[in-house]
């Protein structure tokens, strides 16, 4: 598919979510955008507390107080989701813009069986195109658990009766039983041993393929990012400093900050000492003007303090908002850096 031809199925724009505290607001979300193509899986990274699940939530409409959305839109299908009433937005939940969410064992209901939890999905958001009468509630949650790989005796358990991985994969079974056009699978396969992960990925990569859903998933691991991603987004303090494709991304990452998160991932045929990134975040509440990133930077100049860089695509398929990349008069791009 060519860049032009892909058909944009989410769109985010610059979207600010803050969060109250005395002494001042933090700006969890500070100023979002980027756009979900049909059949397009992103991965959203970044450290803890960067605010890719905060985003995730409001792109849901999830935030609670002391959170607000203060400002941006989040357009599917033409339609801001930021403006729609709550039973609107209900009806938009699971069957367009599902979620798994991050730690299954605390988002399944612990009285209630597996069975009981998919059909109140099935019955709270089915729309007029999406209905399931009673007779066909048992079959399609049946069809729903082999989808993900878990046996027919699932049906009855309830949630301690499974593993965590069993637990998760019932969620997933959950976000897509009213196939979703959207997913976000929200750190859904961080609480995980290594091998119990892959299983899940792999089934949220089954699933997305079965019924070609577009992903958003936000993660941690670097390595499974990679294989599953087809552009990585680069979360950093509330902002996006880089959205690439995922060659450039591990091949070439442009902005430090991802730079340093690239070099952090061990490799076992490279032993090299593991880069962290120096110094610390700045406080949320009071960003500082400029770049984001000059407490930390190892290439701050005079220039990232004055002015915040723009997000400019220094090459098809990657965007970087760092003073770093300085347009040349035939449109291309230059690492300032390479003549220093
Ligand atoms: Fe570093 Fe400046 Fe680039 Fe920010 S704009 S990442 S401080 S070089």
């Amino acid at each position: 598919m060519t860049r032009e031809s892909r058909t944009p199925v989410l769109e985010v724009r610059d979207l600010r979510i803050y969060y109250e505290t005395p002494k001042g607001d933090v700006h969890a979300v500070d100023g979002i955008s980027f756009v979900l193509y049909q059949g397009e899986t992103l991965g959203l990274v970044g450290e803890s507390g960067c605010g890719k699940s905060t985003a995730a939530m409001g792109i849901l409409q999830l935030i609670t107080p002391p959170g607000r959305i203060v400002s941006g839109q989040v357009l599917m299908d033409g339609v801001d989701l930021l403006k729609l009433d709550e039973r609107t937005l209900r009806q938009m939940r699971w069957s367009r813009l599902a979620l798994v969410p991050q730690g299954a064992m605390n988002s399944l209901n612990p009285t209630m069986r597996v069975h009981q939890q998919i059909e109140d999905v099935i019955r709270q958001h089915q729309t007029k195109t999406k209905t399931f009468d009673r007779s066909q509630l048992k079959p399609r949650i049946l069809e729903l658990l082999s989808w993900v790989g878990l046996p027919e005796r699932v049906y009855d358990m309830y949630p301690h009766e499974l593993s965590g991985g069993m637990k998760q994969r019932v969620c997933i079974a959950m976000a897509v039983a009213l196939h979703p056009g959207v997913i976000i699978a929200d750190e859904s396969t961080s609480a995980l041993d290594v091998v119990v992960q892959r299983v899940v990925a792999q089934t949220l990569l089954r699933v997305k393929a079965d019924l070609g859903v577009s992903m958003i998933m936000i993660g941690h691991d670097m390595g499974l990012m990679a294989q599953m991603v087809d552009r990585i987004v680069v979360m950093y303090a509330g902002r996006i400093v880089e959205i690439a494709t995922v060659e450039h991304a591990f091949r070439n990452p442009a902005h430090p900050y991802s730079q340093v998160l690239i070099d952090s991932v061990p490799t076992i045929s490279e032993r090299k000492p593991l880069k962290i990134t120096e110094g610390i975040t700045h406080d949320p509440r009071n960003p500082p003007h400029g770049c984001i990133f000059q407490l930390r930077c190892p290439f701050v100049m005079e220039r990232c303090r004055r002015e915040a860089p723009q997000r400019r695509e220094i090459r098809p398929g990657q965007e970087v908002a760092c003073h770093l990349y300085e347009q040349q008069p035939d449109g291309s791009y230059r690492d300032v850096r390479d003549t220093a």
